[in-house]
C-alpha cells in the first residue's frame, strides 16, 4: 500500500539526488547505451530519465511499480552475490509512493509503448497505450507532494540541483561505456560522451573533474590475488567541499567507504598543501563475495569481508603513486 512504500521511501528517498541515483541504476540494469536527466526546479518539480535500454514488457509495468514483486534476493547467498545494481524491488514502489510517477516503456520488438501510473491509497496501476520509442522514460513530478514534513526538508534549488550534478558525475564515471546528457529548466548543463573503454576514461576525467584534475592525473593499476585496483589520482584542488573530486567504484558501483576515504586520507598526508583536497577516481574490482553492498538502502556504503585486506593494499598503491611523482 502506499503508507508501506511511503515508510520505504523514507529510506531510499532522501532527496530528489537520491531518485536519480535509483532511476540512472535501474538504466544501467536495463542496458541503456544513453541515459538522459531531465530535471527542473531542482528536482522538485520533476525527474525525468530516458534511456535507450531493453525496455519493460507491457505485463511487467505493474510489477515494477509494486513493492518486491521484482526482488532479485531469494536467500542469504544472493545478498552476499548481488551483481545487478538494482537488488531490492522496491525503489520504483516507493518513489512512486511520494510522487506523482509516469512509467513509460517500449521494448524493441513492441508494436506500441505502453504508460503506467500507480494511484491512490492501494497504488492500484493504471497501465495505457502511450507513443513511445524503444526503451524507458519514467517521470518523477512534485516530489513529496504528499509528505509536506519531507517536502520542507528540501532545499535551494541550486543546491538539491548541485547534488544531482554530483550523483550524475559519479555514475557517468561509474558506467564509462555509457552516455549521459543532464539538463536542468530546459538547459542542457552536462554532456559525458561514452568512452569507448577504460582506456578513453580521461577524456571523460576531463569532462566530470576538470582539466585541472585530468592534465595532472596520475595513473595506477595493480592485482594483487583477485583483487584489481586502477584509477587516477588528479593533483591536490581546492573544493567546494572535501568530498569532491573523489570517486571511488566497487565493481562498478559508486560507493562512499569510510574505510576506504581514511585509507587515501591517510596515504595523502604530509603530501598536500593547507587548503587543498586530494582528488581522485579509483576502480576497485573483487569477486562479489568480498564485500557486502546491502549494509543501507542508498547502497553507498559497503562491507567487506577482509578489509584490512584492501584498506592496505590501497595505501601501498597510492603511496607508490605520490612518491613516484615527486622523485
Ligand atoms: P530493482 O531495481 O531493485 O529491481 P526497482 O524498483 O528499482 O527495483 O525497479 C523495479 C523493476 O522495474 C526492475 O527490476 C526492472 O525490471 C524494471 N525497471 C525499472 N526501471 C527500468 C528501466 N529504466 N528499464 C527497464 N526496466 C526497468
Ligand atoms: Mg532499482
Amino acid at each position: 500500500t502506499q503508507l508501506t512504500n511511503q515508510i520505504a521511501a523514507g529510506e531510499v528517498v532522501e532527496r530528489p539526488a537520491s531518485v536519480v541515483k535509483e532511476l540512472v541504476e535501474n538504466c544501467i540494469d536495463a542496458g541503456a547505451r544513453r541515459v538522459e536527466v531531465d530535471i527542473e526546479r531542482g528536482g522538485a518539480r520533476l525527474i525525468r530519465i530516458l534511456d535507450d535500454g531493453r525496455g519493460i514488457h507491457k505485463d511487467d509495468l505493474a510489477l515494477a511499480l509494486t513493492r518486491h514483486a521484482t526482488s532479485k534476493i531469494k536467500s542469504f547467498n544472493d545478498l552476499c552475490a548481488v551483481k545487478s545494481l538494482g537488488f531490492r524491488g522496491e525503489a520504483l514502489a516507493s518513489i512512486a509512493s511520494v510522487s506523482r510517477l509516469l512509467l513509460r516503456s517500449r521494448q524493441a520488438d513492441a508494436e506500441l509503448g505502453w504508460q503506467a501510473v500507480a494511484e491512490g491509497r492501494d497504488m492500484a496501476v493504471k497501465v495505457t497505450p502511450a507513443a513511445a520509442v524503444t526503451g524507458t522514460c519514467i517521470e518523477v513530478r512534485d516530489l513529496f507532494y504528499n509528505t509536506p514534513a519531507r517536502r520542507k526538508f528540501l532545499r535551494t534549488e541550486k543546491t538539491e540541483f548541485t547534488h544531482i550534478e554530483d550523483t550524475v558525475k559519479r555514475e557517468a564515471l561509474a558506467n564509462p561505456e555509457v552516455a549521459f546528457v543532464l539538463k536542468h529548466n530546459g538547459k542542457i548543463i552536462k554532456r559525458y560522451p561514452a568512452a569507448k573503454s577504460f582506456e578513453h576514461l580521461q577524456e571523460k576525467l576531463k569532462l566530470v573533474c576538470g582539466r585541472g584534475f585530468s592534465q595532472q592525473a596520475l595513473y595506477f593499476h595493480s592485482d594483487l590475488d583477485e583483487l584489481s585496483i586502477k584509477g587516477w589520482l588528479g593533483s591536490p584542488q581546492h573544493h567546494r567541499s572535501e568530498s569532491d573530486n573523489q570517486f571511488i567504484f566497487i565493481n562498478g558501483r559508486p560507493v562512499k567507504d569510510r574505510l576506504l576515504s581514511h585509507a587515501i586520507r591517510q596515504s595523502y598526508t604530509g603530501r598536500i598543501p593547507q587548503g587543498r583536497f586530494a582528488s581522485y577516481a579509483i576502480y576497485i574490482q573483487c569477486p562479489a563475495n568480498e564485500v557486502d553492498v546491502n549494509v543501507h538502502p542508498t547502497k553507498h556504503e559497503v562491507r567487506f569481508r577482509n578489509p584490512r585486506q584492501i584498506h592496505d593494499f590501497l595505501v601501498k598503491l597510492i603511496e607508490e603513486c605520490l612518491s613516484g611523482s615527486t622523485s
